[in-house]
Order: C-alpha cells, then structure tokens, then sequence
C-alpha cells in the first residue's frame, strides 16, 4: 500500500498516511485540518522556503554515503 507524506499547512504537523484513493479526504491528525499539502518526496523540499528544519536536515556536505570513502562509485 502505498504510503504518503503529508504536512499540513495549518500547524506545520508531518503526518504519513495510506492512501488507497487520492481522491480520499486527508485531515490533520493534530488540528484535523484539511489543509494537508502531500510530500511526493521527501528531497524535493530542500529549498523550497519551508521555515521550520528538523534536526538532521540538507548541509550539502555530502555526509553519509557517496563522500568518497565509501566504494559504491
Ligand atoms: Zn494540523
């Protein structure tokens, strides 16, 4: 099943939920608006103005994998 991600644009609340019909009414768990915008992936919001960045966000450091000591290239 897949597995959206949402947030909601009221109170900013990350919520995922199953969606089996896009058409399906989403409301926030938190506040229950139904103003929830759907994060198609998760990559696409680096950048995108959003105010409020969890700990662990973008650095564009290249941290993790792919820094060069790793032998997946
Ligand atoms: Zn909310």
């Amino acid at each position: 099943m897949p597995i959206y991600e949402y947030i909601c644009e009221d109170c900013n609340e990350r919520f995922e939920k199953i969606v089996i019909n896009k058409q399906q009414e989403i409301s926030c768990p938190k506040c229950s608006s139904k103003k929830a915008a759907i994060q198609l992936s998760v990559f696409a919001m680096a950048g995108s103005g959003n105010s409020s960045t969890p700990s662990g966000g973008f650095s564009g450091g290249g941290g993790g994998c792919c820094g060069g000591g790793c032998s997946c290239h």
